[in-house]
């Protein structure tokens, strides 16, 4: 059977990348990339930006019973976790299941570990005065945008004035 590469972002399941080629007549300068669906056997084409922002890797420590969402999807219940991992979504480095207690608290440090660096890292990058700009500014927009609506709203409704419209006197 084909090893799966791939796993969907929200739904999970296993998938195989099978090529990446250059599209011809209408799709001339994109990127394409077939794959098949190794639960349902059944192959595909999709864009590689699609590909890209959808589908991720599988990496050595991912569960391959619930290919990383931590949930059962054997039983169909999304709601209960995955009993092969322990509803972590990892294993452990070598591919193999936690079975005891010390197993499954090494996995989760390194889970919590992994999501600290990754934090510490965003929150660097929201403490930049220049993002701090952009964020200040786009809200600004927003607020002036929605003052805006409201006048313009307020101006469309029905009033006393002249046609229904309210008579603003400009
Ligand atoms: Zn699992």
């Amino acid at each position: 059977m084909t090893q799966p590469t791939h796993t969907h972002r929200e739904s999970g399941g296993k998938y195989a990348e099978l090529q990446q080629y250059q599209g011809t007549g209408p799709l001339e300068g994109q990127w394409l990339v077939a794959y098949e669906d190794l639960i349902l056997s059944i192959q595909s084409v999709t864009t590689q930006e699609d590909w890209l922002e959808n589908w991720r890797e599988i990496a050595p420590d991912d569960c391959t019973v619930c290919m990383g969402t931590g949930t059962d999807h054997i039983k169909g219940n999304a709601k209960m976790p995955c009993g092969h991992c322990y509803g972590l979504g990892k294993v452990m480095d070598n591919g193999a299941r936690p079975t005891e207690m010390w197993d499954v608290a090494g996995i989760a440090a390194l889970i919590i570990e992994r999501q600290q660096a990754e934090l510490y890292q965003l929150r660097k990058l929201a403490d930049n005065d220049t993002v701090q700009a952009i964020i200040e500014q786009q809200r600004q927009q927003v607020v002036n945008d929605s003052t805006a609506r409201n006048e313009q709203a307020w101006r469309d409704g029905q009033g006393h004035g002249p046609g229904g419209q309210r008579y603003t006197g400009d």
